[in-house]
């Protein structure tokens, strides 16, 4: 569900044209649709009310202040990877209390940071982790609050470099280690043991994974109840996937809905009276926000037809990293009769890489032409870059009849001035 509908023949974020913003701001730009951001969080929250949950936003998908402002002002807390994002989600009024801090190396200084702001909680995620946190709080004569990641050893399905629980995969404690190092944390001094912890990937689109995964570590709550540990959260990770094809026919199943979601985990951890944490950003972020890019030139190679467009690698890159699809339609809307014919979408930057799509099936789309990657959200904009010197990407947010720059695009002297040329050269 999103909110990027032709409307007039031409392709709209909520109520404004997506062609009045290209010519405001400039292509390629990021746009986010506020309602479809609201919605998609209070789908989520919503099934699960009447239990005490907290929806702690994956920062890392999609990062920029204002969504996060957006996300606060509905509830949302945050799941940051980072002293910057612990920064980030302080920033937009995210209370520590509603923040949770994940990921597989945080140093001294994100500990002692994040100490000093009284975090609800740390996922460990490594034994070495743990004696460092402990040592970092009793310095600071503080006790960190804290779940072991634990790796429930599920394969989740999805592409190889987004899957997480798995046991070469490098992040958590071994399911067989798991009882020996929470009985470690439990005496150690500067460490509250309060919950557990998973996360087995992401864009999980079958419940099967959730629920066999979400069982053992049920399980595994009840064990370590019955050896001393007052585990009182569930922290279930994200993952939760979205539908990346919509227009197309394909074989992919639709994803589970939040409710269907909510459903199975009620049925499994109700009898634990835990207070659920999720980490959810896909699929908040995923379908609510494009990438809107301008085609430089139509060339028409020996075999193949190419898209040039003025997006890269740089702005977009999941599918150079992970083969990931975005569908891509025109912003101008193609006639019903439009003859399909299939064409590589391909950026600027010298690199085989930066190509977006081949072979993609489109209606007529010709130089000049304005062009939008669908579901390009969650791990679109976090993950730009200025290679090959091409300025950062800008984001917009759309809410109904208005838009706002929410990162404007840097001029290439501002990229410029900050590099530094040594006197003694
Ligand atoms: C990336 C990540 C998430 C968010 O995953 P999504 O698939 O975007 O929902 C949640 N928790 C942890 C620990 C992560 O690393």
């Amino acid at each position: 569900m999103h909110h990027f509908d032709y409307k007039n023949n031409a392709l709209h974020g909520e109520d404004v044209a997506l062609s009045d913003i290209a010519e405001k701001v400039g292509t390629p730009f990021y746009c986010y649709s506020a309602a479809t951001l609201r919605r998609h969080f209070r789908v989520f929250a919503d099934a699960f009310k009447g239990q005490d949950t907290l929806v702690a936003y994956s920062v890392k998908s999609l990062s920029n202040l204002a969504v996060l402002k957006l996300l606060a002002n509905e509830g949302a807390g945050a799941d940051v990877v980072s002293a910057g994002e612990l920064k980030r989600a302080r920033a937009v009024g995210i209370p520590a209390k509603k923040i949770v801090f994940s990921g597989v190396g945080k140093t001294i200084d994100e500990m002692t940071l994040a100490l000093e702001e009284g975090i609800h909680q740390f996922n460990v995620e490594s034994e070495p982790e743990l004696l460092q946190l402990s040592e970092v709080a009793t310095r600071m004569n503080k006790r960190a609050q804290i779940a072991i990641r634990v790796n429930p050893d599920v394969s989740a399905g999805g592409h190889d470099k987004i899957s997480t629980g798995r046991k070469e995969d490098k992040f958590g404690i071994s399911w067989e280690r798991a009882e020996e190092v929470y009985a470690q944390a439990k005496d150690l001094p500067g460490i509250d043991v309060v919950g557990v912890d998973i996360h087995i990937g992401s864009q999980i689109t079958d419940l099967a994974p959730f629920e066999q995964a979400f069982t053992k570590v049920t399980k595994l709550v009840e064990t370590l109840r019955a050896q001393g540990c007052p585990i009182s959260r569930l922290d279930l990770g994200g993952g939760l996937g979205i539908p990346y094809h919509h227009n197309h026919g394909t074989n992919t199943p639709p994803p589970p809905t939040p409710s269907e979601y909510a459903a199975l985990i009620r049925k499994i951890t109700d009898p634990l009276d835990v207070q659920l944490i999720f980490e959810p950003g896909r699929m908040i972020v995923g379908n609510a926000g494009i990438l809107v890019a301008k085609t430089i030139f139509v060339k028409d190679g020996d075999v193949r037809r190419f898209l040039i467009l003025d997006a890269a690698m740089n702005d977009l890159i999941r599918p150079a990293l992970y083969d990931a699809y975005h569908e891509v339609i025109p912003v101008k809307e193609p006639a019903a009769t439009a003859e399909m014919a299939q064409v590589d979408l391909v950026g600027p930057v010298c690199e085989t890489g930066d190509t977006f799509a081949r072979q993609r099936n489109m209606p007529p789309v010709q130089k000049g032409d304005l062009v939008a990657f669908l579901s390009a959200g969650a791990y679109g904009a976090v993950q730009a870059s200025e290679y090959n010197t091409r300025p950062l990407v800008p984001e917009v947010l759309v809410d109904g009849d208005q838009f706002a720059v929410i990162r404007e695009r840097p001029t290439v002297e501002d990229i410029l001035k900050r590099e530094i040329i040594p006197d003694w050269l």
